[in-house]
């Protein structure tokens, strides 16, 4: 089989003037004609391949250089980093945020690695040799910090959706502080970048919340309950803190990216 050239793509703008959407395709080619089996088998990944929209665009993969504003490498850049002191973007994120103390003080800790995830509490000699220390989400990997917060699989579709609500396609980083740093690094207009700030923060929290509900009260992890929650609880977070804000948390919550336009 010949890997497709074409794939469909979505891309939707974030201005609601320009936004379009391109709908494609997959165009599989096949060397040799197919056996009656095998056009059944087709068949079928043609169903899977298009009952999930694709995470790739037309947008070519490009490195940038967080150190520049225009996001070229540049020796000037790269001195100014190095002498320009002890910035922590990752903690300014978590504290100059319009979240709860006790979720803002919570985020610090998992930033700090210092959340008493099972592999964590297992390095310590402190789990029993009889007690799980697999991720309670997906049942797979051992339970880290970074897995469940962010690599594992059914956690990672959660954060992918958030970015989907905002108008984004991501790659993940490895780490939950590469996710910290890599989030602060993304500049707004004003209003955009509170409720921007607010989304790592609330997701850590809910997720924690989330696995400990499956882990001490034996809840299913549901994800697409947990996903609500999360964007529920950013526009509660970020209404606190702009009472003028016009809309309603349902209106913000279900137009998030046609709101952002206007909000800013
Ligand atoms: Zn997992």
């Amino acid at each position: 089989m010949v890997i497709p050239h074409h794939y469909w793509y979505v891309i939707t703008s974030t201005n609601s003037k320009e936004r379009k959407r391109i709908t494609a395709r997959w165009d599989l080619k096949f060397r040799r004609r197919l056996r009656a089996w095998e056009e059944l088998e087709a068949v079928r990944l043609m169903d899977k391949l298009n009952s999930n929209t694709p995470c790739l665009t037309e947008k070519a993969d490009a490195l940038v250089w967080k150190a520049s504003s225009n996001g070229l490498f540049n020796t000037a850049a790269v001195y100014n980093k190095l002498t320009s002191g002890q910035v922590l973007p990752a903690t300014e994120l978590i504290w100059k945020n319009v979240s709860p103390p006790k979720v803002k003080f919570f985020c610090w800790l998992v930033w700090k690695g210092r959340i008493k995830s099972r592999a964590y509490l297992q390095s310590l000699g402190l789990m029993d040799q009889n007690t799980r220390s697999d991720c309670v989400f997906c049942n797979e990997e051992l339970e880290s910090l970074n897995h469940v917060m962010l690599l594992c699989p059914v956690v990672w579709q959660v954060w992918s959706n958030l970015l989907k609500w905002w108008g984004m396609q991501w790659v993940s980083p490895q780490s939950v502080v590469g996710l910290l740093d890599w989030w602060r690094g993304i500049k707004w207009r004003k209003v955009e970048g509170i409720i921007w700030k607010v989304i790592p923060l609330a997701t850590l929290w809910s997720v924690w919340k989330m696995r400990n509900e499956c882990v001490f009260n034996g809840k299913q992890p549901l994800m697409v309950e947990l996903l609500e929650l999360i964007k529920t609880r950013v526009i509660l977070w970020f209404k606190a803190e702009s009472r003028d804000s016009f809309y309603s948390v349902q209106e913000l919550v279900l137009n998030l990216q046609h709101v952002r336009q206007i909000l800013c």
